[in-house]
Order: C-alpha cells, then sequence, then structure tokens
C-alpha cells in the first residue's frame, strides 16, 4: 500500500483539503485520475471547520442558483456518488423581510429564482409564526418559504466525508505538511515542493482558502480575492427551541439563525467587516489567530431582539470565526490561472464555498479532467478579471460582504469596469 510520504507523481495535486479542495480532490479521483492533497495543518481545521452548515437555494443568479441546488442535491445523496453516509437536516428555510424596500427585493428574489428552478413559495404570516419556534413574527414582514434549503449540523462532518470518501477511491490526503514551492518551466507548472518532497504533476490546484494568494505568489500568480473575517455564536440549550425548525435569514438585518447543539445559531454580515491578510501575518497565522469580536455580533442580535430575543438573551457556548475569500464581483474564482498552464484554482468563496463545494469540485474536475468548462462555469474563470492593487481588492471584498443581503446588490454586483480584465 502507497504511504503518504511515497508519493512523488500525481496526475493532480490539491493544496489545501478545505471543502472546496476535499471535493475537487474527490471527483478527480472519481474520474480516474492520481490524486495527492497536501494539507498545511489539518483537514477542514480552517474556514470549513468553521462555517454555519447552511445550504441556500435563493442565490443572485442564475448559475450560482443552479451550483446552489446542484450542491443540495448532491450533499442529500452523499451516500449514492460518494460511498460514505452524511448526514443532512431537511429543515427548508425561510427568508424574511421587514422593510418596504427588503419586501420589495424578496419579492423580485422570489420570481427570479422561481425562474431559475428553484421551489420558492410566498409563506403567509400564519407559517412563519407556526413553522418556527426561535421568531417571533412581529409587524409587516413578507416571506418566502425555500424547501428544498438544507444544513449540515456540525460542519466537521461534510469535511470527514470528503475525506472518508477521497482515501476509499484512492485519493492521498497528507496532513501537517504544507507546499513551500511550485515550480514554473517554460510557463507551465510541473508540480510542487514542501519540505519533504517534491512532486511531479501537470496539474496543481489551489484551494488554500485565506492563503490562497500567497499559495499562488510560489508560482508567481495571482488570485484576485480578500480575506474578510465572518463570525457566528451558538448559544446554551434552549428547552423552547424545536430543534427540527428551519432555518431563517432577516435579509434587512443581514442575519441568519438555526437550531444547533439544542440551542440557536447566530451569525450575520456587519457593513464595516475586517479584511485580514494572512500575508501580511507570521507564517505560524492560522484561523485561530483571527481576532473574534463579540460586540459585532451583539450589535447584530439588537437588530432582531423584538422577534427573536434569546440571540441577545441567551449565554453563548460557542463563538467562532474565520475568513472567507471575497472577489470584487462577489462570484467565485474557479478555473485556469491565465497565463501559467496547470495552475487551477478553486476560491473567492463570498461566504458560500461550504455549500457550494460539492458542484463547485466537481465542476472544476470536469473542466480539468475533460479539458472543457462545463456550461456557463468559464464565467467564473480568474481571468476575468484586471490585476488588482491590495488595496482596491480589500475595498471591493468588503463591499461584497457588507452586501451579503442586501437589495442594492441587485442581480449583478456593481463592479467597476476598470475591475473586470478583457476577458
Ligand atoms: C464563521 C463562518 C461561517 C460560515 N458559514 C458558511 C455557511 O453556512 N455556508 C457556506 O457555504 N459557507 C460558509 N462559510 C464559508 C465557508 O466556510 C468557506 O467558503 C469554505 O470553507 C471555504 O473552503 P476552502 O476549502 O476554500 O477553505 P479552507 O477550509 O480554509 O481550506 C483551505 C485549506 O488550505 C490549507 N492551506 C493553506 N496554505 C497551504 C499550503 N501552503 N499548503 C497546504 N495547505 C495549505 C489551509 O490550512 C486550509 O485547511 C462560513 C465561514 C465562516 C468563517
Amino acid at each position: 500500500m502507497l504511504r503518504q510520504t511515497d508519493v512523488v507523481d500525481a496526475d493532480v495535486v490539491v493544496i489545501g483539503a478545505g471543502a472546496l479542495g476535499l471535493s475537487t480532490a474527490l471527483h478527480c479521483v472519481l474520474a480516474g485520475r492520481s490524486v495527492l492533497v497536501l494539507e498545511r495543518q489539518t483537514a477542514g481545521s480552517q474556514a470549513s471547520g468553521r462555517a454555519a452548515g447552511l445550504f441556500k437555494s435563493v442565490q443572485a443568479d442564475e448559475l450560482r442558483t443552479s451550483l446552489a441546488r446542484r450542491s443540495i442535491a448532491k450533499a442529500a445523496s452523499f451516500a449514492d456518488w460518494a460511498g460514505v453516509p452524511l448526514e443532512v437536516a431537511r429543515s427548508g428555510s425561510f427568508l424574511i423581510a421587514r422593510t418596504a424596500r427588503h419586501r420589495d427585493y424578496l419579492r423580485r428574489e422570489l420570481a427570479q429564482s422561481r425562474r431559475w428552478g428553484a421551489d420558492v413559495r410566498e409563506a403567509d404570516p400564519a407559517q412563519l409564526s407556526a413553522g418556527v419556534s426561535y421568531y417571533q413574527a412581529a409587524g409587516d414582514q413578507f416571506a418566502v418559504w425555500c424547501p428544498e434549503d438544507i444544513y449540515i449540523e456540525e460542519p466537521s462532518s461534510l469535511v470527514q466525508a470528503y475525506l472518508a470518501a477521497c482515501r476509499r477511491h484512492g485519493a492521498v490526503v497528507a496532513e501537517h505538511e504544507p507546499v513551500t514551492g511550485i515550480p514554473v518551466t517554460n510557463g507551465r507548472v510541473t508540480g510542487v515542493e514542501t519540505v519533504s518532497r517534491s512532486v511531479r504533476s501537470p496539474v496543481v490546484v489551489d484551494a488554500a482558502g485565506g492563503w490562497v494568494r500567497q499559495v499562488a505568489e510560489l508560482a508567481g500568480a495571482f488570485v484576485p480575492v480578500a480575506p474578510v473575517r465572518h463570525q457566528l455564536l451558538i448559544t446554551e440549550p434552549l428547552t423552547e427551541i424545536d430543534q427540527a425548525d428551519p432555518i431563517t435569514r432577516v435579509v434587512d438585518a443581514a442575519v441568519y439563525l438555526r437550531p444547533a447543539r439544542g440551542g440557536l445559531m447566530f451569525g450575520g454580515f456587519e457593513d464595516d467587516p475586517l479584511p485580514v491578510d494572512p500575508r501580511r501575518k507570521p507564517t505560524s497565522f492560522t484561523t485561530d489567530d483571527v481576532p473574534l469580536d463579540r460586540g459585532v455580533l451583539r450589535r447584530l442580535a439588537a437588530q432582531v431582539a423584538a422577534e427573536v430575543p434569546m440571540a441577545s438573551t441567551t449565554q453563548v457556548a460557542e463563538h467562532r470565526g474565520g475568513l472567507f475569500t471575497m472577489s470584487p464581483d462577489g462570484r467565485f474564482v474557479v478555473g485556469p490561472v491565465p497565463n501559467l498552464a496547470g495552475l487551477w484554482v478553486a476560491s473567492g468563496c463570498n461566504g458560500s464555498g461550504f455549500s457550494s463545494s460539492p458542484a463547485i469540485g466537481e465542476a472544476l474536475a470536469t473542466w480539468i479532467t475533460s479539458g472543457a468548462a462545463p456550461p456557463g462555469i468559464a464565467a467564473l474563470s480568474p481571468a476575468r478579471f484586471a490585476r488588482l492593487a491590495d488595496d482596491a481588492l480589500i475595498t471591493h471584498g468588503v463591499w461584497q460582504y457588507a452586501h451579503y443581503y442586501d437589495p442594492d446588490t441587485g442581480e449583478t454586483a456593481d463592479v467597476p469596469a476598470r475591475v473586470l480584465g478583457p476577458d
């Protein structure tokens, strides 16, 4: 049997064992390729292990809707195609708007999502009151019921399922082995280097999450993302919460809630988020070093205090956070790195990398192994961006984060033309 450290040749090397890297690796190995995944820490120990685990069928454009719905279908049928069980909570979700502006926005989302095939319906106020034990509907609310939506209780279960499926199908996943070099010969990457070995490979996938830019820089390449902090909390168990309740997202307050560990999970999107660039940190920097700020969540909870008082008043059992990789237009950055044959990227999660990982990994693996991008996916290529200075990346990334649920985001985020490259 091949040991992790024996591998010095692979059809595909994936850098990073988060949800995006592991899904890409799994789909490549299912397509018959030999795959080596190299992980600096342990699988799922960074952003993927901190996720809220929410999957959302309502998205801002048709491509993201189809990727989100494909991912929900793949997560719910994981054992059928990956051969490993995965438990999902088929809770459904409510999208809720409490202002006139946000009601109009949700009505538009409802109409377009239906056009794009999602099963979404207007919910009457009684359905919301009766359907969610932790949410006390008050005032003039408009709600959309999204029965397709699911969540995964503990994010580590998706990571462990990917890991088990990768190994079962023959991928090698090596932990505690950071990639330290990506050699390039005649405009093509030839593999990767770690402290203990050189690995030859014609295909290297940079799926290094918050570290994606510095990994690309090992090959002299540029990935247009800015890492931005995101946080959530889980309360102590509360007897009054029905753990079978759905997810709720209050779009005007930019917050999400769901049952978790017998209590309530609460997270949200502040309008002045903290950019954190690991390139400017010591090499030892990990997600554990991302500073947490309970005040941000307190302020967000105050915005829904009338409907969900327990988000503000209950003892907190866990407060966690990590980094989103925000792209200038709020969309994934997936595909071949321009002008450098053999280097691919899976990034630009924009807060949805966990839930979109099944379909993103599938699409990227198809592109890598067939040589052709699946329909629509070429639009996510990193080649769509011009090379941007760090401050511009941060400005756009922060804007995308702050407008996660905001109507002004519209169908296509308003990215100035100068940000987009000639392609
Ligand atoms: C609090 C929080 C809540 C979230 N909630 C949700 C949610 O509900 N739904 C959703 O879809 N998304 C959610 N997200 C976003 C989601 O977690 C990310 O989009 C997703 O995990 C990104 O996966 P990834 O594989 O790109 O990154 P990561 O999971 O960070 O994986 C990247 C890996 O690369 C490794 N690496 C870095 N450098 C190297 C190197 N040189 N060599 C080898 N390995 C390296 C890292 O150690 C890391 O393990 C949330 C994020 C946070 C922080």
